[in-house]
């Protein structure tokens, strides 16, 4: 019997510790939104929560980037998963990764065709605000809270995995700012994994 509670007490201990770790790896506020937009499709072993027009539609609406009822096409759909490629692009370059010109230009392009401007509000804040509708302008919505994660302290803490197949967006909390995997529990032990795998095959 003793052995069987401590076991369980050793689960528990383990689940909370990953839902700290869990925690600890999300972002607040407006770069907390970049890397929810990016963290839509889990690239490694999927699912891509921007399916369609519809899946789209409702992201974009329950984050407050886009009202209900516009019209979302196929090509929208498209458009807005180059943005969300090309900002995971960017994020790469605080894991020391080169950044493509093709994601520059598409985050330009994604300005300009949302027709950005600045705006002043009534208590007298600056902000970027899109003149186009629909997918158009939430994604100028979403290139204006890339602009203002750039501003903020915790912008240099989200990095992208260091496996080139997960490549999962991730708020770094070490204290030294040297995580390199999403999470120890998973991609760091298949990092581990193989390079063991690596050197036994090297060794024999
Ligand atoms: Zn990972």
């Amino acid at each position: 019997m003793p052995v069987i509670i401590t076991y369980l007490q050793k689960l528990l201990v383990m689940h909370i510790i990953n839902l700290n770790m869990a925690d600890r790896e999300t972002a607040t506020g407006v770069v907390g939104l970049v890397q929810a937009y990016v963290n839509t499709v889990d690239v490694q072993d999927g699912p891509e929560e921007l399916s369609d027009p519809n899946t789209l539609s409702a992201w974009l609406v329950a984050h407050e980037l886009m009202e209900s009822g516009q019209t979302v096409t196929e090509a929208d759909l498209k458009h807005a998963v180059a943005v969300r490629e090309a900002i995971r692009g960017v994020i790469g370059a605080n894991s020391g990764r080169r950044v493509y010109p093709l994601d520059i230009a598409t985050l330009n392009e994604a300005a300009t065709v949302s027709r950005l401007r600045a705006r002043f509000g009534a208590g007298g804040k600056a902000r970027l605000e899109p003149e186009a509708g629909g997918v158009a302008g939430a994604m100028g919505r979403m290139v204006a809270a890339l602009f203002a994660a750039m501003g903020d302290e915790d912008w240099t803490r989200l990095k992208l995995c260091g496996s080139q197949t997960c490549r999962w967006a991730f708020c770094d909390r070490s204290r030294n700012h040297s995580s390199r995997w999403c999470t120890m529990a998973t991609c760091g032990n298949r990092q581990k994994a193989r390079r063991f795998r690596e050197r036994a095959r090297v060794g024999g």
